[in-house]
């Protein structure tokens, strides 16, 4: 299997050059020269196999010869070590938990692949590997967490100091060991600056080898696709499922999307977005107008120019039209979020967390116009990682689950810097990286 960059001015490259890359050096996205197709012995037969089983089948064609059977039986089995369980909350509707990692959201998923297989390239490189990563919550924590003792990688994550969740901070500043945490004196955008001047600094990227573990690299991206497989060797119903996904860069969805090309059963996609509706507006009048993030409830989503979306369009030839027939794609107000939340608790004895709560608002309309129809929302985090949107509006506390426990109880270890390029750079040169 090869990638071609979205741009189109790069070379080929196989998955081991797209994963130690991250992004093509013409500035696109990477994406499969084509989409494998399931035998039919597997996709009849989805609840007859293991979760292992299935998710190698799944990924072993994107993967190609560069990493062999055995181990990347092991890569795969080491990423899926926890369930992801289907429930039902009402009738017709699902929820498919992918908050059961280790740091309690679906990155979890594709930080541990990604992790584990850049550990393995990195074994025939004569240098240690530097991840570099800017984070405003969740990534950082699920990168630190997936690649906490890989060997030859060390990671530097910058985070906006005061700007993350108490949780978020512990998840992302107690790993120690190859784990390096720098709290930068400004927001994520300045962390964000700091990150790319240092992917653009060719007298540091000739001392250190550099790499990101941002949501673009196709090995956080593919590994995805065994959400929507998992969900299906659970379901029940005789129709194909409507899946609604909570969407911020689209990589989720895209990774759905992409199962149903090799051959999965589906009826339809939502991409439930928050205030941030370029998506949304895009499908109604055609115009993609990118815009600045807005801040909401259901922060993850914050995006205002998802950068996956390109990858949506390039699976449907970029054709609006044929892109309506598999997509919607609604928006829901931080108001209306509460009022899910709320609703969910009382009325259903399930409690979702902001992100969870937009999918669940946007599938409940498509099943209201579209009567009959069976549907799973991909429920993204853990509510208790946003305890100050979810408490107050039941009234009650959510209770930590025994996982968490422990991490909140260690103690923090960041290294303070102010937004400064040359102190950064001076930090990743000269500290002892391992
Ligand atoms: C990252 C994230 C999302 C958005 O996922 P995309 O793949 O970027 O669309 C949704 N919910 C949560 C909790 C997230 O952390």
């Amino acid at each position: 299997m090869h990638y071609y960059s979205l741009q189109h001015t790069a070379p080929r490259v196989d998955f081991r050059t797209a994963t130690i890359q991250g992004q093509a050096p013409d500035g696109g996205l990477y994406f499969p020269e084509s989409i494998p197709q399931l035998p039919a012995s597997i996709l009849n037969n989805l609840a007859g196999l293991s979760r292992e089983a299935l998710a190698y089948e799944v990924i072993r064609p994107f993967v190609g010869d560069t990493i062999p059977e055995d181990e990347l039986r092991r890569i795969v089995a080491e990423t899926i070590d926890f369930p992801i369980p289907l429930k039902q909350v009402y009738d017709g509707v699902y929820s498919l938990e992918l908050f059961h990692g280790p740091t309690l959201a679906f990155k979890d998923i594709g930080a541990r692949f990604m992790s584990r297989c850049l550990g393995y390239f990195a074994r025939d490189e004569k240098q240690p590997i530097t991840v570099l990563v800017a984070t405003s919550g969740d990534t950082g924590g699920a990168v630190a967490s997936g690649f906490h003792n890989v060997e030859g990688v060390r990671v530097v994550i910058l985070y906006p100091s005061g700007k993350v969740s108490s949780v978020q901070e512990k998840q992302l500043t107690t790993f120690g060991d190859n784990i390096h945490a720098l709290e930068v004196d400004g927001n994520f955008d300045d962390c964000q600056q700091l990150v790319k001047r240092a992917f653009k600094d060719a007298e540091l990227t000739s001392q250190l080898f550099l790499t990101s573990a941002n949501s673009i690299n196709v090995a956080r991206w593919l590994p995805q696709q065994f959400y929507y497989f998992f969900a299906l060797q659970q379901w029940k119903e005789k129709q194909p499922p409507v899946f609604s996904v909570p969407s911020g860069n689209f990589g989720n969805i895209c990774a759905g999307m992409m199962a149903w090309k090799a051959g999965l059963p589906v009826r339809h996609f939502i991409a439930a977005c928050n205030a941030n509706d370029v998506v949304p507006r895009f499908l109604e009048t055609g115009d993609y107008e990118p815009r600045k993030a807005i801040p909401t409830i259901s922060n993850a989503m914050d995006v205002g120019d998802p950068s996956n979306f390109v990858r949506i369009l390039e699976l449907f030839g970029k054709d609006r039209d044929q892109l309506k027939t598999m997509l919607s794609s609604y928006r829901t107000s931080d108001q209306r979020t509460r009022e899910l939340i709320r609703s969910m608790y009382q009325q259903h004895a399930y409690l979702p967390d902001p992100h969870g709560a937009v999918g669940f608002d946007a599938l409940a309309d498509w099943i209201g116009q579209h009567p009959g129809q069976k549907g799973i929302v991909l429920e993204t985090a853990h509510p208790i990682k946003f305890l100050d949107v979810v408490e107050p509006v039941i009234g009650q506390p959510v209770p930590v689950p025994a996982s968490i426990e422990e991490t909140l109880t260690k103690t923090k270890n960041a290294t303070q810097i102010e937004v400064d390029y040359s102190k950064m750079k001076d930090y990743l040169v000269n500290s002892n990286p391992f």
